[in-house]
C-alpha cells in the first residue's frame, strides 16, 4: 500500500470489521487484506538469521521490512540481501522512533530472554504489534509487563512457540483436548542437546536469561502443558552443573515434575549437556509419542492404535508467522498469546525456588 495513513487505518478498520462479522468485508477491503504486514527483526543473531528471515521469504500474510541491530557491520548485508531501506534500519536507542514508521506493522523480538521485557515494551509503546520469542521474560512480574503494555497501546502479542503452528503437536493437543486415546495419565518428556557454549555467549551469563531451564526447559514445561490441556498446581524441581567451569552462573541440567490438581504427576528434563528430545503420553486407553518433538523439522510419533504422525515437511517458523499475521489481519487473538508465556515463566520460577530449597514442594 502506497499510501501509509491509509495503510494503517485499513489495518485498524479490518480488525474491527473481522471482530464484527466474518462475511460481507466490502471489496476494496478484501483486496486490501490481501497486502502483506510489514515485520520488523529485533536482534540478528543466530535465530533471526537461519530461521526467522529465510521464513519471512516464505510468508504469504508478512515480510521482512526491517531490522534493528546493534551491531552496524551486519546491516548492508541484511539491507542487500532482504532489500530493507535504510528508513527502516534502527538500533536500540532509536528504535522507539518506530512508532514514526507505518511500513512497519510488527515487532518482532529475538534478543537475549533478560532483554525480552525491555524491547517488547519499546515496540508496544511505539504501536505496533509485537512477537516475543520465548522463553517470554525473567519472571512473571516482566511478563505480566509485557501484557500490560500491549493492552495499553491497542496492540497485539504472541511469543514464539513454534510447536503450536505444526501440525503433529496440533494433533497431540486435539488427543487431549477430545480424549481420543481417554483421559490422559502421564507425560514424560525432555529437551536438551549435547553442547558447549563460548565465552561471552548470552547462554552462560544468568543475568540475560541463560542456563538450560530459560532455554531448552520452557519446551517440556509448554510440551506437559499443551499434551495435558491443563495447568499443574504445584512443582518440584532440582537445578545442576557438572560443567562448572562453562556454567558457573547457570544451570546445565534441570529435571522437574508438574503435579495437577487430579494427582497426575508429569516429569521434564532439559539440558545443555545431554542429547534427548521426546514427548511421551500415557492415557486410559493408550499412549502416543512425538520423537523429536521440538526440532525445527522432522517432528513425528506414532499412536498405540498404529496411527504414523509423519513429519511435516512445511517450515515452522514461516507458518507461525504467517499464521500470526493472519490472526492480526482479521482481527482474531493471537494463537499463542502472553498467557501461554507468562504460565511458562511461573512453572520456571517455581522450579528454580523448589531446586533452591531442597526440590522442596511449590504451589503454583
Ligand atoms: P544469538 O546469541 O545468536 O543472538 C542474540 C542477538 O541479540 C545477537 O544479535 C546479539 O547481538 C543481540 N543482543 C542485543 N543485546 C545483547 C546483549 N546485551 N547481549 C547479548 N546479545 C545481545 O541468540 P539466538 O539463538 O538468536 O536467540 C535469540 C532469542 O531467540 C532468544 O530469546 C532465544 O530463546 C530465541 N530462540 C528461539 C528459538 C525457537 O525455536 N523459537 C530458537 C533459537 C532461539
Amino acid at each position: 500500500m502506497s499510501d501509509n495513513i491509509s495503510r494503517k487505518s485499513f489495518l485498524k478498520r479490518a480488525g474491527a470489521i473481522a471482530a464484527v462479522s466474518s462475511v460481507g468485508i466490502p471489496s476494496i477491503l478484501l483486496s486490501q487484506s490481501q497486502e502483506k504486514l510489514g515485520v520488523a527483526l529485533v536482534g540478528l543473531g543466530n535465530y533471526s538469521t537461519s530461521r526467522l528471515a529465510p521464513g519471512l521469504q516464505q510468508t504469504d500474510h508478512c515480510e521482512l521490512r526491517g531490522i534493528v541491530t546493534g551491531s552496524p557491520e551486519k546491516i548492508p548485508e541484511w539491507q542487500e540481501q532482504y532489500n530493507i531501506p535504510d528508513s527502516n534500519v534502527y538500533n536500540y536507542e532509536n528504535m522507539h522512533e518506530l512508532a514514526n514508521n507505518d511500513d512497519i506493522d510488527i515487532v518482532y523480538v529475538v534478543v537475549p530472554t533478560g532483554l525480552h521485557a525491555k524491547y517488547s515494551i519499546i515496540a508496544a509503546e511505539a504501536g505496533k504489534h509485537v512477537w516475543c520469542e520465548k522463553p517470554m521474560a525473567m519472571n512473571v512480574e516482566e511478563c505480566q509487563n509485557i501484557i500490560d503494555a500491549v493492552n495499553r497501546n491497542n496492540v497485539s502479542l504472541a511469543i514464539g512457540y513454534r510447536l503450536h503452528h505444526e501440525p503433529n503437536t496440533q494433533k497431540i493437543m486435539q488427543f487431549a483436548r477430545e480424549q481420543t486415546y481417554g483421559a490422559v495419565t502421564e507425560v514424560r518428556t525432555a529437551a536438551g542437546y549435547d553442547g558447549y557454549h563460548e565465552d561471552g555467549n548470552w547462554r552462560k551469563n544468568a543475568e540475560l536469561g541463560g542456563g538450560a531451564l530459560y532455554d531448552m526447559g520452557v519446551y517440556p514445561i509448554n510440551a506437559i502443558r499443551y499434551a495435558t490441556q491443563m495447568e499443574p498446581i504445584a512443582v518440584n524441581g532440582r537445578q545442576s552443573t557438572v560443567r562448572k567451569e562453562v556454567y558457573p552462573e547457570v544451570d546445565e541440567i534441570t529435571d522437574f515434575q508438574l503435579e495437577f490438581a487430579n494427582g497426575m504427576i508429569c516429569t521434564g528434563e532439559t539440558s545443555f549437556g545431554k542429547s534427548m528430545n521426546y514427548l511421551n503420553v500415557n492415557t486410559e486407553d493408550g499412549w502416543y509419542y512425538l520423537k523429536p518433538m521440538s526440532n525445527y523439522s522432522g517432528v513425528q510419533g506414532m499412536t498405540s492404535d498404529g496411527t504414523a504422525l509423519p513429519a511435516d515437511p512445511g517450515h515452522q517458523q514461516a507458518r507461525q508467522m504467517d499464521a500470526e499475521a493472519l490472526a492480526i489481519k482479521e482481527g482474531r487473538p493471537p494463537i499463542v498469546p502472553g498467557s501461554q508465556g507468562l504460565n511458562d515463566i511461573r512453572i520456571v520460577n517455581a522450579i528454580m525456588e523448589s531446586s533452591r530449597n531442597g526440590r522442596s514442594r511449590i504451589e503454583l
